[in-house]
C-alpha cells in the first residue's frame, strides 16, 4: 500500500507511479479515506525493484507491504486511522452508535412506520433501519416491497436520521444508491456473495454510503469475516461496519449461536468499527438488553436493533424480536454508562 506525504496524489504523480507499476504488470488503485487517499497496489507486489522505485519518489511518504490476507482490512494498514462518518457522527467514538427500526416496513401501512422512527429518535437511536427487500428462508414469506423505500426515505426527511436498508442484488443496489440510502446493508445470506461484494464496493466507492456487512451464519473463521469486507475496501469503499449477529447452529433456546464476544478479535485485526446485532443473535426481545451489553462490554462501537412500536402489529422478525422505543430508551442509557470502559484494542 502507498501512502503518500500529501492527502492525495497529484495526477501527473498518480500517473508516474501507474506507469512503474505497469511495467510490473501491476496497477494501482485509489481509496478514499475521510481524511486522506491510500493507493493499493494491485497484482504482484513483492517486486523489489517496483517497491524501490515507489518508495523513492519525492511525494512519498511511505510503501507498506504487508504481510496479510486483508491488506487494506488490516490493522497496520495506512487506512488504521480510518473513521466512518455518519453525517456528523463519528461511528464508536463518544457513545454507542445505534440503529434501530423494525425488520421488515409493512408497506400497507406507512404511518406505523414513520410513528416508529419518531419514537425512536426520540429514545435516542442514531439511525433507522428498516427492511424494504427481504430475505426470506421460506419462499412463500413476505418478500418485501420496492414501495416501501418511499416509507424509509420519508422517515429519514422527517427525522434527519440516516437510514440503512439491506440490498440483495444489482437492481436493489441501483434504487439504494439512487435514494442516496445511508448505509447498504448486505445480509448474513449474502455475507459470502463475493461478486455482490465487489458490485457494491465499486458502485458505492466515492459516495457517502457506508456498508454495513453482517457475518455469514455458517461462517467459521474471523479471517473469512474481515476478508469479505476486505472485498468491499478492494473495490474502492472504506466505509465498512462489521456486524456479528449471531451463527448456526444455535445456542438451544436462542436463535443462533450468539457471537458478540468476537467484537475483541475483530477489533485486534482490523480498524473497521463493529456493530453487533443482537436481535438476530438472539432471537427474542426479552433477551437484546442483555446481548446489546455484552457487545458494549466486548468493545463493540454500536448496535444494530430491531424496534417496532408495536411488535405484535409487525411483519417479519418484528413479533419476537422487535423491542418497544420504550425499552430502546432504557437499553441505550445502559450502553452508554457501560461504554466508557470499553475494550481498547490492544
Ligand atoms: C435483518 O436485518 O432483518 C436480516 C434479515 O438480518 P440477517 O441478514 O442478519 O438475517
Ligand atoms: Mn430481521
Amino acid at each position: 500500500m502507498i501512502i503518500p506525504k500529501a492527502e492525495r496524489l497529484q495526477s501527473e504523480e498518480l500517473k508516474e507511479i501507474e506507469d512503474i507499476a505497469k511495467e510490473f504488470e501491476c496497477s494501482i488503485l485509489e481509496i478514499h479515506g475521510r481524511n486522506r487517499c491510500v493507493y493499493a497496489i494491485l497484482g504482484d507486489e513483492n517486486h523489489a525493484v517496483m517497491f524501490k522505485r515507489i518508495a523513492g519518489l519525492s511525494y512519498i511518504r511511505k510503501v507498506d507491504m504487508i504481510e496479510s490476507s486483508y491488506k487494506l482490512m488490516d490493522r497496520r494498514s495506512g487506512l488504521s486511522d480510518h473513521i466512518v462518518r455518519m453525517g456528523e457522527t463519528e461511528v464508536g467514538k463518544d457513545a454507542p452508535f445505534i440503529i434501530g427500526g423494525p425488520c421488515t416496513i409493512d408497506p400497507s401501512n406507512p404511518e406505523l412506520y414513520v410513528e416508529t422512527a419518531h419514537a425512536l429518535k426520540e429514545a435516542g437511536v442514531d439511525a433507522l433501519r428498516g427492511g424494504v427487500w427481504k430475505p426470506r428462508t421460506n419462499p412463500y414469506s413476505y418478500q418485501g416491497d420496492e414501495n416501501a423505500l418511499d416509507i424509509i426515505l420519508r422517515a429519514r426527511e422527517e427525522t434527519g436520521l440516516p437510514i440503512d436498508v439491506e440490498v440483495m442484488d444489482a437492481d436493489q443496489l441501483k434504487l439504494a444508491l439512487a435514494a442516496k440510502v445511508d448505509v447498504l446493508q448486505v445480509g448474513t445470506r449474502n455475507a459470502l456473495n463475493y461478486s455482490l461484494l465487489k458490485q457494491i464496493g465499486r458502485e458505492s466507492a466515492g459516495t457517502n454510503s457506508a456498508v454495513l456487512l453482517k457475518r455469514g451464519r455458517h461462517m467459521a473463521s474471523i479471517n473469512e469475516f474481515i476478508s469479505a469486507a476486505e472485498y468491499l475496501v478492494a473495490e474502492g469503499n472504506p466505509d465498512v461496519l462489521l456486524c456479528p449477529r449471531g451463527t448456526t447452529p444455535p445456542l438451544d433456546g436462542y436463535r443462533n449461536h450468539p457471537d458478540e464476544s468476537i467484537t475483541p478479535l475483530l477489533k485486534n485485526r482490523t480498524w473497521a468499527p463493529v456493530i453487533v446485532d443482537p436481535s438476530h443473535s438472539v432471537g427474542h426481545a426479552d433477551y437484546v438488553l442483555a446481548c446489546s451489553l455484552a457487545a458494549i462490554a466486548y468493545g463493540a462501537d454500536g448496535l444494530c436493533i430491531e424496534s417496532h412500536v408495536d411488535p405484535q402489529r409487525g411483519i417479519g422478525d418484528d413479533p419476537k424480536q422487535a423491542i418497544t422505543p420504550e425499552k430502546m430508551k432504557e437499553l441505550i442509557k445502559a450502553c452508554r454508562s457501560a461504554f466508557p470502559s470499553r475494550y481498547k484494542a490492544i
